[in-house]
C-alpha cells in the first residue's frame, strides 16, 4: 500500500528527532535533563480548573464552530488591555496557534502561492506549508548579527509573483528577539508596498525580559486591514494541552473564510474553550509573577554561558529561547553525542539542534536551540553538563 507523499514526505520536528535516542539514553540508566522542550513547566491559574469543574451534566452539543462567545469575548477584554480592538466576531477560536496558522495559510494561500518566512523560523511553519502545498522564500537574521531584521533591500531581494503573506513570531522562538518597532516597520512597509497579508504570531507577547516595551503588528494602523493576529492560550497560561488559539482580523474577506474553515471543523472543544475563557478572570499581575521567574531562569542561563568557551549567543528577549552557536562542528552530531557517548556523573542533556529552523543546510549547522523552561536548580547542572560535555567532545571547530 502506498501512503501520501504530501505527508510521508513532511520533516520530523527538531524537538522530537532525539527524543528516542534520549529514551534509549534513559534505558541504559542515564539521567537525561531536557533542555529542547517548548512548554511552560509552571502550574496553570486555579481559574482553569475551577471553570473545568463547574461543567454541569447534561448534553454535550457542538459548540458554535467560530468559537463560545464567552471566549471570544473575553478574548475581546485581553486584548482591550493590551489597546488592541476586535469584536468577538472578529476573533476565530482554533485548536491552539497551530490551527490558526494552519486557517491562516489556508485562507491566504493557494497551492503554488508563496509565504515569506523570517528564518530561523518555528519549525512547524515550514510542515504547515509543505502540508497545504505552499511555497515558503525566507529572509535570513544572522546570530552574528543578533537576529535582527534585515534592511527592506533583503525583503525585495525575495520577493516573487505569488506571494501572498508574510509569517512570524515575536517574541521569536527560536531565537529569543523581540523587534523593535522600527524592525516592524520594514516588514509593515514591505507587506503594504506589496499587498501581502501579515501573519503576526504574537503567542509569547507577555515573555519578555527587557526594559523596552513589546510592540504588536496591530499599533500600525495602517497595516490593520491587512493583518491576522494569532495567539493561543498555551504558553500564555501554561495550558499547552488546551488546545485554544485564536485568528484575528478586520479583514471581512478572511473573517468569511476562517468562518467557513471553523464550519469544516465543527469547532474546537467546549469544555477547554469555556475553562479558557475563565483564564480571562486572572489578574493581569498573574503575568508579571510570571515573567520575574523566567527572568530569573534567563540570568542562570547567561551566567552559564559567560563561563562557557567557544559559544556565541545574543541577549534573549523574550519567549522562553536560545539559539546559541557552538564551536563544534555539526551540532546535530553534538547533539547524539551528548545522549549516547557522555554523561557527567550518570546525568547528561538532550538539546535541539537549530537545522530544522533553517530552510538551507547553509545555516544553523552549529547552532543549537536552548529552552529554559526548566527551574533554576535544573537548568544550572544542566549547563553545567552542556559546558562539560562541549570540553570533552572530539570534533570541535
Ligand atoms: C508553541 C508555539 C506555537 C503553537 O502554539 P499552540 O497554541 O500550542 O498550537 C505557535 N507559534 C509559536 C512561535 C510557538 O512557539
Amino acid at each position: 500500500m502506498k501512503v501520501s507523499q504530501r505527508v510521508s514526505a513532511l520533516p520530523v520536528s527538531p524537538t522530537r528527532r532525539y527524543l528516542g535516542l534520549a529514551k534509549e539514553a534513559e534505558g541504559k540508566g542515564k539521567h537525561v535533563l531536557r533542555l529542547s522542550i517548548g512548554q511552560p513547566d509552571l502550574q496553570p491559574p486555579r481559574e482553569y480548573f475551577e471553570a473545568l469543574a463547574q461543567i454541569p451534566e447534561g448534553r454535550i452539543p457542538y459548540p458554535n464552530a467560530s468559537g463560545l462567545e464567552e471566549l471570544r469575548v473575553a478574548q475581546q477584554r485581553y486584548y482591550a488591555r493590551h489597546g488592541i480592538d476586535f469584536a468577538p466576531n472578529e476573533i476565530f477560536v482554533t485548536d491552539g496557534a497551530m490551527g490558526a496558522i494552519e486557517f491562516s495559510i489556508l485562507a491566504t494561500c493557494d497551492p503554488g502561492d508563496v509565504i515569506l518566512l523570517i528564518e530561523p523560523f518555528y519549525s512547524n511553519y515550514a510542515m504547515i506549508t509543505h502540508l497545504t502545498g505552499v511555497d515558503f522564500r525566507t529572509v535570513t537574521t544572522k546570530a552574528e548579527e543578533d537576529f535582527v531584521i534585515p534592511s527592506e533591500e533583503a525583503f525585495e531581494a525575495q520577493y516573487c509573483d505569488g506571494m501572498k503573506a508574510i509569517l512570524l513570531s515575536s517574541p521569536c522562538n527560536p531565537t529569543g528577539r523581540m523587534y523593535r518597532r522600527d524592525e516592524l516597520e520594514t516588514i509593515v512597509r514591505f507587506a503594504k508596498k506589496h499587498d501581502l497579508i501579515i501573519l503576526a504570531d504574537e503567542v509569547y507577547r507577555e515573555f519578555y525580559f527587557v526594559e523596552r516595551p513589546f510592540v504588536s503588528f496591530y499599533e500600525f494602523s495602517e497595516i490593520r486591514p491587512q493583518l491576522v493576529l494569532l495567539d493561543s492560550a498555551s504558553k500564555k497560561y501554561a495550558v499547552c494541552g488546551a488546545r485554544i488559539g485564536t485568528a484575528s482580523t478586520h479583514n471581512k474577506a478572511l473573517q468569511q473564510s476562517f468562518a467557513k474553515l471553523c464550519q469544516m471543523r465543527l469547532g474546537v472543544s467546549a469544555s477547554e474553550q469555556q475553562a479558557v475563557a475563565a483564564l480571562g478572570n486572572v489578574d493581569p499581575r498573574y503575568h508579571e509573577g510570571v515573567r520575574e521567574i523566567y527572568r530569573t531562569r534567563r540570568q542562570v542561563m547567561l551566567d552559564a554561558f559567560s563561563k562557557m568557551d567557544g559559544i556565541r549567543y545574543s541577549q534573549p528577549e523574550g519567549a522562553f529561547y536560545s539559539l546559541v552557536k557552538l564551536p563544534v562542528k555539526n551540532a546535530e552530531a553534538f547533539v547524539q553525542w551528548m545522549l549516547t557517548d557522555f554523561d557527567c556523573e550518570g546525568e547528561t542533556v538532550l538539546l535541539t539542534p537549530a537545522g530544522g529552523f533553517y530552510s538551507s543546510s547553509e545555516h544553523g549547522q552549529d547552532e543549537i536551540r536552548i529552552s529554559y523552561c526548566v527551574d533554576e536548580e535544573e537548568l544550572k547542572r544542566a549547563l553545567h553538563i552542556v559546558n562539560e560535555g562541549l570540553k570533552a567532545y572530539p570534533d570541535k571547530k
